[in-house]
């Protein structure tokens, strides 16, 4: 459960959907924790439709996790933004979700919010982000309790995240479950999603490209 007050010093401007593909089918994967149910929807979606309406980089996903079993070891939970651009090719509108923000969290088992000292902390974070962002939406984590969108979320959901491109994920760090939501009038629907990479980086584990052996020259 989360509460997200909308940040006053903020000034938005309407700005285009990037024109751009969805993402090829090699260079996208299911959130290796999503559930078998989520994971035959991701197939059945891949296959009919061939695109998603929600991508997100798999060093924004890492950083999401890692957060929320951070806070998780201490039954705590994380919250923060997701970056990102709305794109759209032809008819379809998708949304690329390439890093998140946080800040100081004022945080227990079942509820969290930004402690109101850290907007100015945060928003000094998405300036050093280094790209022009679109606050796509956010996400929090649930610990050792599922992942749903409680009447909180849901509220949360429709004062601060009620746009088309505005998604929200759920993470339990300590059951490894990820789901993506969105609202579909004043209703939350669970959405499939692909994590996506980029060129310079693998599919799997970050570790895995950085291990390497010293072979001493004889
Ligand atoms: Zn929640």
């Amino acid at each position: 459960m989360a509460e997200i007050r909308k940040p006053k010093i903020v000034s938005s401007e309407v700005r285009p959907a990037i024109e751009r593909d969805p993402l090829p089918k090699d260079r996208i994967k299911p959130h290796d924790w999503i559930s078998d149910d989520l994971k035959r929807r991701y197939e059945r979606r891949l296959s009919e439709k061939g695109f998603f309406e929600l991508y997100i980089s798999k060093t924004a996903a890492e950083k999401m996790i890692n957060h929320s079993k951070r806070y998780g070891r201490v039954r705590t939970e994380a919250l923060g933004f997701m970056l990102g651009d709305v794109c759209s090719s032809g008819r379809k509108q998708f949304v690329m979700v390439r890093d998140i923000v946080t800040g100081s969290l004022l945080s227990s088992a079942e509820s969290v919010r930004f402690d109101r000292e850290s907007y100015a902390e945060l928003f000094s974070e998405l300036d050093s982000s280094g790209f022009d962002y679109v606050i796509v939406g956010w996400y929090h984590s649930h610990p050792g309790y599922g992942c749903f969108m409680s009447r909180i979320d849901i509220n949360t959901q429709l004062s601060a995240f009620h746009e088309k491109y505005h998604s929200a994920i759920v993470i339990d760090p300590l059951q490894k479950e990820i789901e993506a939501f969105r609202l579909k009038g004043r209703q939350i629907i669970s959405l499939d999603f692909a994590v996506y990479w980029h060129d310079l980086e693998t599919p799997y584990s970050s570790n895995t490209i950085q291990r390497y052996r010293v072979v001493k020259k004889k």
